[in-house]
Parts: C-alpha cells; sequence; structure tokens
C-alpha cells in the first residue's frame, strides 16, 4: 500500500469534504426516520496532526489549523465541523464524523481494505453502538449493502485514486447505487488534475442514470512540494443532494474560503 491519508488528513479539500458531509447528515437528521451510512473507503477514522505525517507535508497546517481561530456560533455545517475538528492533534476522518453524528437508530457501515488502518478504525469506531468497522475491499463490498434496511441514507466513495482504475471502479460503484438504492444520497470525492479526466468521470458518473446531481469543487494555488505539484483542487459529485447543500456549502466557504485561500465553485450538473 502506498496510500496513507495521514499525509492528506485535515487538508483543503478534507475541510470540503467533510463540510459537505456533515452538511448531508445534519439534512438526514431532519426527518425522525432513522438513515444508514456506508463510507466505502473509510481511512482510519482518526488522524494525529501532531505527528510525523502530517508534518511532514504541512497538508494540515494550511488547511484545517487556519480555522482554529474561527468561532462560527450559529447551527451551520461550518459550526457542527468546527466542534467535531476542535481537537487540534487528533482530526476525525469522514467514518469518526459519522459516528459522532448518527442518532441511536442510525447506523454506519465502514469500510477499510488495509490491515493498519482497519485496526485502527476498528478502535476509532469500538465506542460507537451503531457504527460497524468491516475489513475488506469497499467496491466489492457494496452492492451487497444495497439497499440499505432503512431505505434513506448516504454512500459515501471517497478512494485514494492510487490507480488511474479508481475513476472507473468509482463510476462503476455509483452505477450499482442506482441500480438498487436509487433515492440514495452519493457522495464521490475525486481529485483535479486536470479539466478533461475531472469532466469525463463525472459525464461517465452522470450517464449511469442519474438525474439530479451537484458537483462541488475546491482550488487552492498550487504549490511545489519537492519535485511534485500537490494537489490544488478536488471535486466531491453528490448525487441526490439534499436541498440546501450548495447553499451550506457556499455559507461555509464565504467565511472559511478565505482562511483557507480556496474558492469553491458549485455547479449543478442535472436536475433543478
Ligand atoms: N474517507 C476517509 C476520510 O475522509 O477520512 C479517507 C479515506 S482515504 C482517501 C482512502 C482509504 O481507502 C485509505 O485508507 C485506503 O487504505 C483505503 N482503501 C484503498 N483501497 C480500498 C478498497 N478497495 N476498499 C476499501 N478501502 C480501500
Amino acid at each position: 500500500m502506498n496510500y496513507r491519508h495521514a499525509f492528506h488528513a485535515g487538508n483543503f479539500a478534507d475541510v470540503a469534504k467533510h463540510l459537505a458531509l456533515v452538511s448531508v447528515l445534519s439534512h438526514l437528521k431532519k426527518k425522525e426516520t432513522p438513515f444508514a451510512v456506508i463510507d466505502t473507503h473509510a481511512g482510519r477514522g482518526v488522524y494525529d496532526l501532531a505527528g510525523e505525517a502530517a508534518a511532514r507535508t504541512g497538508e494540515a497546517e494550511a488547511g484545517v489549523a487556519r480555522l482554529r481561530d474561527l468561532t462560527a456560533t450559529e447551527p451551520s455545517a461550518l459550526a457542527t465541523y468546527l466542534e467535531l475538528a476542535s481537537d487540534a492533534a487528533r482530526y476525525p476522518g469522514s467514518p469518526l464524523i459519522a459516528a459522532r453524528m448518527l442518532r441511536p437508530g442510525d447506523r454506519l457501515i465502514a469500510i477499510e481494505k488495509h490491515p493498519e488502518e482497519f485496526a485502527a478504525l476498528k478502535t476509532a469506531l469500538y465506542p460507537f453502538a451503531r457504527a460497524r468497522a468491516v475489513q475488506g475491499d469497499g467496491f466489492a463490498l457494496l452492492a451487497g449493502l444495497l439497499p440499505p434496511q432503512e431505505r434513506r441514507g448516504l454512500v459515501l466513495i471517497d478512494p485514494p485514486y492510487e490507480s488511474p482504475d479508481d475513476f472507473a471502479a468509482a463510476a462503476r460503484a455509483v452505477a450499482a447505487v442506482m441500480k438498487r438504492f436509487a433515492t440514495g444520497i452519493v457522495m464521490v470525492w475525486f481529485p483535479v488534475k486536470s479539466k478533461a479526466e475531472a469532466d469525463g468521470f463525472c459525464g461517465e458518473v452522470l450517464a449511469t442514470g442519474v438525474t439530479k446531481a451537484l458537483r462541488i469543487d475546491v482550488s487552492v494555488e498550487p504549490v511545489k512540494s519537492g519535485d511534485k505539484e500537490r494537489l490544488s483542487s478536488a471535486g466531491l459529485l453528490v448525487i441526490n443532494p439534499p436541498f440546501g447543500l450548495d447553499r451550506d456549502m457556499t455559507a461555509a466557504f464565504d467565511v472559511a474560503g478565505p482562511l483557507l485561500k480556496a474558492r469553491l465553485d458549485v455547479m449543478r450538473l442535472a436536475g433543478d
């Protein structure tokens, strides 16, 4: 395994992804009926921002650390996110954010393939009775979990894109969700290394029978890291987005964007 999220946890792209996650879950909680969250690529659940990996890249320093002095008080996605990420050393990944936001009837299934990351995930989720950590291939296990018995919820697809196959696998995963759980919310994270690749991926996903989709891109100024250019733009494709997600993200980035030196672009790709 080459990819380790510890190098990137809390960077600008994680902030946008986790803000969107908080917004989606807050909208799901507006109805009393229980929901399920399936996190196909969960990671380790908690990241040590004071550790060597975070220090080596400085990505969290240029990301969530810049929001530390913000005190958003209204019950917004930003306020909830800041509260969940308030421990300066232990940054919560997507499964821990979801686990903390579940109500007693809701459920989380968090899948992680790599043994070390899975062991950490299991420990992080241990206190949460409604959260289950599963070791395996999230792409392979997803179809068997659909539709969830709750018939409401979110599928988060956040692969490492270590291999170019991850784009095709992510598009196939969305197609599987559309076939078995057409009303489900799906959130797919993707890197934007080239406009053509990102646009092509979104087009491929839309062709799977999607009728409502929002694309949310977040970008920062490109930075050289060694001899490589660090990721400076990332996207989220949200299928069946809850009403108000675009407004939540825009409002959060009106405040957080200038601190992160990040720009948000929200595009409605399908539906109204
Ligand atoms: N979703 C996490 C978050 O926001 O905190 C970050 C996940 S990270 C981008 C991707 C994770 O997927 C890594 O921990 C990696 O070990 C794991 N992974 C890679 N291939 C996988 C697969 N086929 N199935 C499940 N997990 C996989």
